[in-house]
Order: C-alpha cells, then structure tokens, then sequence
C-alpha cells in the first residue's frame, strides 16, 4: 500500500473512507508532528499558556526515522499541534528532510517567526505544500485581546504573511488564514476579516467554534468563560468519533497518540524509538481506543471525556447563524467574496 496524493487536500479527503464503525486505514493517509511542546504566544484559549513543566523537542534522529518509515507508505506530513513549529531548533532540516523524501508538507503556524532566519524563504525554496496561518477572532481587536498580544505583534504577523505571499513564485505554498470565533465575533467582523486577508492569502476559513471546555475541565480555569463572556456549549450524550481511524500524531517526546487533540497520555499507543509507527497503529491499544471511539464510549479516555466533540457548538447570535446558514464554518476566496 502507498498512497500517491497530488495535494493535502487529497490526503484529508481520504480520511472520509474511514468515518465508519469499525474501519481504519491500513496506515494513516498524514501523520502529524508536534515538534516541540511550546509556544511564543500565551492564547486564552490554549491549553499550553497553562501548562507548566519541562519543554521538549522532538530528538531530530528520531523525527527522521519516523519519515523514512512514512515515506514507505506515502503519507502527507503536517508539522501542527499544541506547539509553534517555527520554534524547533531544526526546523529547515525537517522540512528539506520530508521534501527530499518526496512527501507532501503542511505546517500550520502563527506566523510570528516566519521572518526570523528568512524562513518564508525556505518555505518556498523547499516546496512546502500548504501552511495555514492560525489566528483568532475576527478583528484586530479581538486576535490581540484572545492573544495576549500588542497591536505592534498583530503587525509583525500581517508582515510576515505578505512576504511569504509576495516570495511565491507559483502559487505554492497554498496559503490559508483560519480562525475559530466565538459571541464575541459578530457578521460584520466575518465579511471584512475574509476580504482584508484575502489580499495575500489563497483562502479564508472559519473553522467552528473556540473551545473552552477543556481549559476549564482539566486547567482549572472555572471561570474562563464567564470571564471571556461566552456561553458554555451543551453536552451530547451519544457521540461516535472516528479520528482514531485515520490519524497519527507524533508528540515532542517521542509519544504516539491516534488523534491530534490529546495533551495527556490517556491515548498513548506507542514510543518512537521502541516502536514502529505501523506496531503502534496495529497494537492492542489503538484497537481499544478505536473500538471505544467508534461506539461513542468516550468518558473512559481522559482526552475524549473533555473533547470538543461531545458538545454542540453554542449559540452565536442571529447574525452570525445567518451568514453561516446555522453552521460555524465558512471558506472565503478572491472567487466567492
Ligand atoms: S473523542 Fe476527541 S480526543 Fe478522543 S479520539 Fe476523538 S477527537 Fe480525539
């Protein structure tokens, strides 16, 4: 088996295969690294602005027997997670290792170091695939108060994006702005965040809705959201998930988790260095935690019992539901806007 994907896209695409009780991909169609376990930005909204202890980077011998093992299967790579990439010490080596190897790359970032050492520069030298550029709300306003950020920051951030943008010689990589809203957001902000961006970005996404259960349920934040003044999401009982299915996160220390939402090692099934990617995607474990998954048996995992997608989205307003036809999600291009 070897995947032959032409875009990221695509990879995301075959996922859908596997939204069923009981299947799996033989080997996940991306496999996703958390490169280092830190950020530069201390984001409300963020489980890592409250977490303490040692800070990790990914052993770079082991991230390159990792993708010397997934080029044998074809996977796209994403570098993305609870982490900033941009801050791995051998972030260039990572990025020209997977593009010598041939595999797509996809690296979502919040932009802030794209600047430093001429990494927008290598971004396209080497032929990244696809970055998304994660921000927050969307305002100014908002990005910098979700953020923690001064004005002066936001700045840097549009900077930086424009010269990546203005570097391209064709149209890779893709470029993407996404952000998560809130009932702090309102449909004004919507149409004019998408066309303000559009002007050097491929494509504008709203992504659904910011996720504060977590924050308050295993961070200890009681109040974050009476404090950020939003409303709490309400509880499903019933909820299968099927991202065990097809994903694969590699974590700064090595860990292996079958999902990318996890920041405990509730759903651990395996350790690079002790173990093959394809042993942690066939153990016993990753079974388990599939077959738990897939049946909506999701309290027995701490990750899961806190996960975002046991709750409905909250309610944001008339104006927002309008323009999104009930629905958080949105994509904006220079076509549709
Ligand atoms: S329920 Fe959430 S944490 Fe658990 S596997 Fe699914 S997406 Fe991941």
């Amino acid at each position: 088996m070897k995947y032959n994907f032409k875009t990221v896209q695509d990879a995301y695409s075959e996922t859908r295969k596997y939204c069923v009780d009981d299947a799996k991909a033989q080997f996940p169609p991306y496999v996703t690294f958390e490169l280092v376990n830190k950020c530069n930005f201390k984001c409300v909204m963020c489980p890592v602005t409250y977490t303490e202890g040692s800070r990790k980077e990914l052993d770079f011998e082991l991230f390159k027997k990792a993708i010397d093992e997934i080029s044998q299967y074809g996977s796209a790579i994403r570098f993305i997670g609870y982490d900033e990439p941009l801050l791995y010490p051998q972030i260039k080596e990572a990025i020209k290792y997977v593009k010598e190897k041939k595999l797509l790359l996809h690296i979502t970032t919040n932009a802030s170091l794209l600047n430093n050492n001429n990494l927008y520069k290598t971004f396209v030298e080497e032929g990244v695939d696809s970055v998304i550029i994660s921000m927050q709300g969307l305002s100014k306003e908002e990005y910098c108060s979700m953020r923690q950020l001064s004005d002066k920051t936001y700045s840097e951030v549009i900077s930086n994006i424009k010269k990546l943008y203005d570097y391209r010689v064709t149209n890779k990589p893709y470029i993407k702005i996404t952000s998560t809203i809130t009932q702090r957001d309102s449909h004004s902000d919507a149409k004019e965040f998408a066309k303000i961006h559009l002007d050097y970005v491929d494509e504008v996404q709203i992504t659904g809705w910011t996720h504060f259960v977590a924050i308050k349920e295993q961070y200890g934040q009681e109040n974050i959201m009476n404090e950020m003044q939003v409303k709490a999401p309400t509880f499903k009982a019933h909820t299968p998930c099927y991202v065990p299915n097809y994903e694969m996160i590699i974590k700064s220390d090595g860990n292996i988790m079958p999902c990318c939402n996890t920041t405990t090692s509730s759903l651990l099934i395996g350790k690079t260095g002790e173990n093959s990617l394809m042993e942690a995607w066939d153990s016993k474990k990753a079974l388990s935690i599939r077959k738990d998954t897939n049946s909506s048996d999701l309290s027995k995992h701490e990750d899961c019992n806190h996960c975002q997608i046991r709750y409905e989205e909250p309610e944001h307003g008339h104006n927002i539901s309008g323009l999104f036809e009930g629905k958080v999600f949105k994509t904006f291009t220079k076509h549709n806007i």
